[in-house]
């Protein structure tokens, strides 16, 4: 209940969103659609503290991304569509430590893609998790996955969570005009 209330609120807050997504986790029998959106204060250099560079899952229903990461995602996906056949997961388990800026070898650079596939395990960790999600996972998501006791949940996310495509027609006007879908 709790979590649909939040859920309604973020979604009156954020009008629409840039697009949405299928999701889940990997122990999940169905794909479910995820809203992702986008805000230039989350890009990176944006300047903003705990805000630049960051994406954070609000909701089981909810993701938000720098604008940045919302057009890399959108490039991406329409060179290389991924589908719920063919879903795109964190390489590896773990996206710290493979720099998305630069890298000697391409193959261990993290997509934008990539990164929202770590999303979709978030949206997870909240169905399970419930009015406790926000307390626990959003305190602890800062430090990252690593070797720690309290890196469980980033590690968690990067392990299970699976992007399965764009929804159909769900790209918002503006970031069609961006051009990213080139
Ligand atoms: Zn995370």
């Amino acid at each position: 209940m709790l979590n649909e209330l939040w859920t309604d609120w973020l979604r009156w807050q954020g009008g629409e969103p840039c697009f949405r997504i299928y999701g889940k986790a990997r122990p999940e029998p169905h794909w479910r659609i995820i809203d992702v959106y986008a805000t230039r204060r989350r890009n990176h250099g944006s300047g903003w503290p705990l805000w630049d560079g960051t994406c954070v899952t609000w909701s089981a229903e909810i993701i938000c991304v720098g604008w940045d990461l919302a057009e890399s995602i959108l490039r991406e996906q329409s060179h290389f569509p991924c589908s719920r056949q063919h879903p795109v997961e964190v390489t590896q388990g773990r996206i710290r430590g493979r720099s998305r800026q630069k890298s000697a070898d391409p193959l261990s650079t993290t997509s934008a893609s990539e990164v929202l596939a770590h999303e979709c395990g978030h949206t997870w960790q909240a169905i399970r998790l419930h009015s406790l999600y926000l307390p626990f996972v959003g305190a602890v998501t800062l430090f990252r996955e690593g070797p720690h006791p309290w890196s469980y949940f980033e590690n968690q996310a990067s392990e299970l969570g699976q992007f399965g495509g764009i929804v159909k027609a769900s790209v918002c006007p503006e970031l069609m005009k961006s051009g990213a879908n080139v």
